[in-house]
């Protein structure tokens, strides 16, 4: 430690701080204009200039570490002096159209003038007269603005990673090179806008379509409601609307933000919203009011029960809706209606990482924390395409490798982070557990392995010998398509590593074998001793917004909140005295099942909440068929979705700008929403229609706010039972497992004993083959995936003009040799056509995917993916094998 003074106050800090971090760690203010946090100095704007006793010379505060003894003054004349003559030389450079200027009471440098009362510039105003560019999507940038600090290049290249904007030329004539402007005519830009948010000054502005000024409105600390980062923002809002979002330093996001949580906003208050329920009469959907809709439903369901009992009910909930929503959802369909058919899309994105995760370490969920990933010496990222679907951890990816890291990338496409691979493994779709066998294979055999770990910590090494050892790099290369070479020097980089995490997603979930996958990669880390560690971890990431949340609260067919199973005679007797009714003993359908049981008319009433399975599940005819004969489908949503448009009855739910609640990230972080604006017309926040519907069903349901509902949750669910609204009010966000009020969560599971138990177990499975490989008719093997400007199924981005215009129309990759093979030219609309449908789409002829593999995304209406996708199941987690099935394509 080293001890200084500044101001008179006498501080004790760690050696190598600075003297403005010094400064802030006791609440004195230093002005900066160029300063980031996490990043080295760049101490280029020199406003943060402090005196040094015994020094002539000022110092700046950003860059100058303090040594012992030093005594630093940070008001005084020579300092106020220097910093005003600092805000002159700004001025002459910066166009101040205050008047005009949208930053006008939020700008930096207008802030500092004020507080050092300097006007204007006593030097002779410099006017380059630069074009000002409007020509991103989202946001302008203009030069006459710019104070140079190069804020904006930093954030872009060492926290984001993009490295897209860069300052050009010298002297007075320097600028900010952005690929927007049309000084550049390629770009790596992606939009994240945080550029943009880091902007001092009014030089880069986002293109809002309200005109407001800061003083006009509050700012709303909020979750993002795009993916399971579970990104910190302000929602900014003006009479009532939204009209911006800016990032907080969260604990995940540290700051950061991508395109959809920064600029997605506008779906909020769009036209198309859904404000009054709706009622089938006469084929077609009629406004009605609430209390006709509610009994509406309530008679309807009531009849069903009365004459095929509560079975013939099921419920999907959503990924995308607040802990409290789905809590009550379930409630619902257990404690109201008496089924425990109830589940959502988590069955068809990471099912297999609850049951895969829960066998071998006996917890489904990320063991690790998104602020690790700087700090590790391996990133080992298999099956997501992590840039685009999680892109703020794509961003802290980058950040460590730039760090030192290296980069190990396993995907069948050729995605933007292998750019930063040191090995890509460019595998085939399907040929996980392969992979992973043949890593561990590698491992055993040069001795790599952690054998202390393994004795002490886990159990079943014997079996993972037996199955892996035909796994040879050679067999595996052949397997996968993949360098025999490449694979051991993965294998070697993620052994060797002190700090080593896996990440994945759909790649390694959405498969037949999905659940072999995700053992695979926990067979992997635990035989590297790579579990329960600070760095490591085997972290599946999950997609939407509260998928975690959906299935902590018990949405899933066989478990109460927390995971707490149906069947277990204890844990229901605890439920049926916690809610007050008798429940079903009976593991309840999943989605598939769901859908299947529909189409038969086994399961007469369907209520949705919050998910467009006519977009999302696979065999979207057999889909539309089965919604079609349901006789009872209720729909509960914020838009007219492809699914709403088949109900029965449709319910306004509000979006997550209107109610109070609580999203849990994918690193099991539970974190607050909050009530930004009214709700849109008079739609409802969804626990609170679920509310009315069981009390109409006769169950008195008497939760007033989420709040309240928070609190049952806690009482219930062992690993929440330390979190209140109280408590995230003060301390922000909790990880759960907090188990009382005094827990601090857990930023990391398994440290000491893993959550089954004293030992975790090796569940090692042979390769098997994909569902339906290629053959003579269907010589390709299509995949999906996710890209960065949607979300899901485009219910919520679909609305958003900017995202649109950047990426509005479903599209199809296609190998260069294949295209050439086919005679189809970039661009054209082809025919793509699998064993279930056809579909056109346009071809985007490239080298991103393999020669024989087809890639689509599955966000866009206009050619539907899943259309053509498999319904076979894993049969352990019942994923349907999405992610790989056979088609052909065809010029049109
Ligand atoms: Fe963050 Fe994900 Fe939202 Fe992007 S979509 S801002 S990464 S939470």
């Amino acid at each position: 430690m080293v001890n200084v003074t500044i101001d008179g106050l006498k501080l004790q800090v760690p050696k190598g701080t600075t003297i403005l971090e010094a400064a802030e760690s006791a609440g004195i203010d230093i002005p900066t204009l160029c300063h980031l946090k996490g990043l080295l100095p760049d101490a280029s704007c020199r406003i943060c200039l402090v005196e040094i006793e015994g020094n002539p010379k000022l110092f700046t505060a950003c860059s100058t570490p303090v040594a012992e003894g030093y005594t630093i003054y940070t008001k005084t004349e020579k300092v106020i002096k220097a910093r005003k003559f600092v805000l002159d030389l700004i001025l002459s450079t910066h166009k101040a159209d205050c008047f005009s200027c949208a930053k006008n009471g939020e700008c930096q440098l207008q802030n500092l003038c004020y507080e050092y009362g300097v006007e204007k510039s006593s030097y002779q105003q410099m006017d380059h007269g630069y074009p000002i560019d409007d020509s991103n999507e989202f946001f302008t940038y203009n030069p006459n603005q710019c104070i140079l600090c190069r804020k904006c290049v930093r954030v872009c290249a060492q926290l984001h990673g993009e490295g897209a904007i860069a300052v050009v030329n010298r002297g007075v004539k320097s600028r900010i090179a952005t690929p927007f402007v049309k000084l550049l005519k390629s770009s790596s830009c992606v939009s994240c806008g945080n550029c943009v948010s880091v902007c001092p000054v009014g030089a880069l502005m986002p293109k809002s379509k309200e005109r407001f000024r800061s003083f006009e409105t509050k700012k709303v600390p909020t979750t993002c409601t795009y993916c399971g980062v579970g990104c910190q923002l302000d929602l900014i809002v003006k009479n009532d609307k939204v009209v911006g979002a800016q990032p907080r330093d969260g604990e995940g996001n540290k700051g950061l933000m991508c395109v959809k949580g920064k600029f997605g906003y506008e779906f909020i208050n769009h036209k198309d919203r859904l404000k009054k329920p709706l009622i089938r009469k006469e084929g077609e959907l009629c406004e009605a009011e609430w209390d006709e809709a509610i009994s509406y439903i309530a008679e309807k369901m009531k009849a069903i029960k009365a004459e095929s009992g509560a079975n013939a009910f099921a419920g999907l909930s959503s990924a995308r809706c607040s802990n409290e929503d789905n809590y009550v959802f379930q409630k619902m369909m257990r404690a109201a209606i008496g089924t425990n058919n109830v589940d959502h899309c988590a069955r068809l994105c990471h099912a297999s990482t609850v049951a895969g995760l829960a066998t071998t370490l006996g917890s489904g969920a990320m063991t690790n924390s998104i602020a690790e990933i700087v700090d590790q010496d391996v990133v080992f990222v298999t099956g997501s395409n992590t840039t685009e679907t999680h892109p703020v951890i794509g961003s802290m990816i980058r950040q460590a490798h730039r760090r030192g890291a290296k980069v190990i990338v396993a995907e069948p496409r050729r995605i933007p982070l292998c750019r930063e691979a040191d090995v890509f493994l460019q595998i085939k779709p399907g040929t996980n557990v392969a992979l992973f066998n043949g890593m561990m294979n590698v491992i055993i055999n040069e001795g790599l392995q952690d054998q202390k770990y393994i004795d002490e910590r886990t159990e079943g090494y014997a079996e993972l010998c037996e199955v892996v050892k035909d796994y040879t790099p050679e067999v595996v290369a052949e397997i996968c398509g993949i360098d025999a070479e490449e694979l051991k020097k993965a294998a070697r980089m993620y052994a060797k590593a002190d700090k080593a995490g896996i990440y994945y997603a759909m790649g390694v979930t959405q498969h037949s074998t999905g659940t072999e996958g995700v053992m695979g990669t926990s067979n992997l880390a635990l035989l590297c001793g790579k579990i329960g560690k600070y760095g490591c971890g085997v972290n599946p990431l999950r997609g939407q917004n509260n998928v975690q949340g959906a299935c902590d609260m018990g949405c899933l067919p066989t478990d109460y909140p927390a995971y707490q199973k149906v069947f277990n005679d204890d844990v229901r007797k605890k439920f049926e005295k916690a809610w007050g009714v008798e429940l079903s003993a009976k593991p309840g359908l999943t989605v598939t099942e769901i859908m299947n049981a529909v189409e038969d008319g086994s399961v007469r009433c369907l209520y949705i909440m919050g998910e467009n399975p006519m977009m999302s599940d696979p065999d979207i005819t057999h889909v539309e068929k089965a919604l079609k004969a349901c006789e009872l489908l209720i729909v509960q949503d914020i838009f007219l979705t492809e699914t709403a448009a088949l109900a029965d009855v449709v319910l306004p739910g509000a979006s997550y700008a209107e109610k109070d609640g609580t999203f849990t990230s994918t690193e099991r972080r539970v974190q607050r929403i909050r009530k930004a604006i009214s709700p849109v017309g008079e739609c409802r926040a969804d626990y609170a229609i679920l509310s009315d519907v069981m009390a109409a069903l006769g169950y008195e349901n008497s939760f007033k706010t989420a709040e309240e509902v928070f609190a049952e949750i806690a009482s219930v669910t062992p690993s929440y039972a330390g979190m209140s609204y109280e408590r995230l009010e003060k301390v922000g966000s909790l990880q759960w497992p907090c188990t009382s009020p005094d827990h601090p969560g857990t930023p990391i599971l398994h440290i000491g004993k893993f959550s089954r138990g004293e030992r975790a177990l090796f569940k090692p499975a042979p390769y098997r083959e994909s569902a339906e490989l290629p053959d003579a008719e269907y010589p390709m093997i299509f995949t999906t995936g996710r890209i960065l400007y949607h979300y899901h199924t485009a219910t919520m981005t679909g609305k958003v003009e900017g995202l649109n215009n950047i990426a509005g129309n479903s599209y199809v990759e296609i190998n260069s040799a294949d295209a050439a093979k086919f005679g189809i030219e970039n661009g054209e609309i082809v025919k793509v056509t699998s064993r279930r449908g056809s579909i056109n789409a346009e071809a985007r002829v490239t080298d991103i995917v393999n020669e024989g593999v087809l890639f689509m995304p599955f966000h866009f209406a206009d050619g539907p993916a899943n259309m053509l996708t498999n319904t076979v199941i894993d049969p352990i987690a019942k994923i349907p094998e999405l992610k790989v099935c056979a088609a052909k394509v065809e010029k049109l």
